[in-house]
């Protein structure tokens, strides 16, 4: 992408609304826009982000064996009322009568839409267990909406649903989703503490949030120091026994019963990125959502749901990677790997060093913004470290007389002089996301 055609409106200046980083930075590195209250528009660049992201949870929920449908964001009043949950859900619920005076809402979430699909289709127990998703816009009218994507009234959220026969396979399901939030929060670079949370009127330790800590974070979490040393990604020990180690939400932490001494006890603010929920049959029961077990008896399933905010999760990336200078995006949620500066845009060598090196990545299918703008160099570095692309590669015609190119990795700050032969030797055959251009760096 060139820059001089890319619809990027960053700014210099901070705005003034913003109270957190990752508010200020997504506001400063054009990636969205307010449009009222807690709902906002996604421009280019925020929105690669985001699909970035939406990706890494939609593979990680087909690898864990879960199949992706999409269901409406505009809901009949009607079922809700079947749940119980009409009147029940209060102002958070944003509430439509259409023109045949039809009571309807802009969903919140969608256990009854999901229930009111499984009881049509499917009546065996042989047709269990069943588990699935969408990512899919949310409105919830939020007292207090802030924080820009983090707290908004609209905002995308995978959600998952598990159908079970029983409770052991409920909880199989339970765990299986557990483990995948882990990989998932690890693959974009994320540290998500589990923490044991309320688990309403069904009891029991089946209900965890995924917890990013940062000191911006709205809630309170407690957890043994024992966190600290875990390999969280989800790939390596025992799930079991992470699970078994305290970390609770202050709604759920109880300072007299703790477990854990308080000399290992943290205290810590935490980002809600992941929820996940055993409820047993309180849609199942009422809306009738029931099969027939092996012995033609009938046998109300086992539900749980598991979210996870899509939307939120953009900014929780950025308040975990950010200094000074703008965003220092992870590779794998990038929205470009390499971003390409031309210092002296009309002079005939960078322009021609540049066009190749831009062609070359292209050709490689190298994720790249070229900025080709006639702007001061200070001004292109200031944009360039601001919207945090991993790698910086500045072309400059005093490099280009000794033959140099300079590579930058906003991560770390380190810059490598490299000549034109050995920046374009070091690109293999398929760079792809993910590890991709550390190759670049030798
Ligand atoms: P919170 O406690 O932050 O209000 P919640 O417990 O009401 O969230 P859930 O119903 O568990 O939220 O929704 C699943 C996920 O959706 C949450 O873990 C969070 O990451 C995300 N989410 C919830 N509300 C919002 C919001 N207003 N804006 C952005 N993301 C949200
Ligand atoms: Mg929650």
């Amino acid at each position: 992408m060139r820059r001089s055609r890319y619809f990027l409106p960053t700014l210099k200046e901070t705005p003034a609304e913003a109270q957190i980083a990752s508010h200020r930075l997504m506001l400063r590195a054009g990636m969205i826009r307010q449009s009222s209250a807690g709902i906002y528009s996604w421009l280019p660049l925020g929105l690669r982000v985001l699909r970035n992201v939406e990706q890494i949870v939609r593979e990680e929920q087909d690898a864990a064996g879960c199949q992706e449908l999409l269901m409406p964001t505009i809901q009949p009043g009607e079922l809700w009322r079947e749940s119980g949950r009409y009147d029940d859900y209060g102002k958070e619920m944003l509430r439509i009568t259409d023109r045949h005076d039809r009571a309807m809402l802009y969903g919140p979430t969608h256990e009854e839409v999901i229930t009111d699909i499984f009881r049509s289709y499917i009546k065996s127990y042989r047709d269990l267990p069943k588990n699935l998703y969408q990512i899919q816009w949310k409105f919830r009218d939020e007292v207090r909406p802030r924080f820009g994507v983090m707290r908004g009234r609209e905002f995308l959220m995978k959600d998952n649903y598990s159908f079970d026969l029983d409770k052991e396979g409920a909880r199989n399901s339970y765990d299986n989703m557990y483990a995948t939030y882990l990989k998932t929060f690890a693959r974009m670079g994320l540290r998500a503490v589990p923490v044991k949370a309320d688990p309403g009127a069904i009891g029991g330790d089946m209900s965890h949030e995924f917890h990013i800590l940062a000191e911006t974070g709205e809630s309170a979490v407690y957890y043994d120091a024992a966190f600290d040393d875990v390999d969280l990604s989800g790939s390596a020990g025992s799930i079991a026994g992470l699970q078994s180690l305290y970390a609770a939400a202050d709604d759920k932490h109880d300072a007299k019963n703790c477990p854990v001494p308080p000399e290992r006890l943290r205290n810590a603010r935490g980002i809600e990125v992941g929820h996940i929920f055993y409820f047993g049959t309180k849609y199942s029961a009422p809306m009738g959502a029931v099969v027939t077990g092996p012995n033609g008896e009938s046998i109300t399933v086992e539900m749980g749901s598991y979210g996870i905010g899509v939307s939120r999760l953009v900014g929780a990336i950025i308040e975990a990677y950010h200094d000074d200078a703008g965003i220092m995006w992870p590779a794998a949620v990038a929205p470009f790997q390499v971003g390409l500066i031309n210092l002296k845009a009309g002079d005939a060598a960078c322009d021609e060093a540049c066009e190749e090196i831009y062609a070359t990545f292209l050709e490689h299918s190298v994720d790249v913004l070229y900025d080709d703008r006639a702007e001061s160099p200070g001004a292109k570095f200031a944009d360039m470290d601001l919207i945090g692309l991993p790698w910086q590669v500045v072309v400059g015609p005093r490099g280009l007389k000794s033959g140099k190119i300079e590579i930058k990795e906003r991560h770390s700050g380190e810059r490598q002089e490299l000549s034109r032969d050995a920046l374009f030797a070091r690109l293999p055959g398929d760079l792809d996301r993910g590890p991709g251009l550390a190759l670049l760096a030798g």
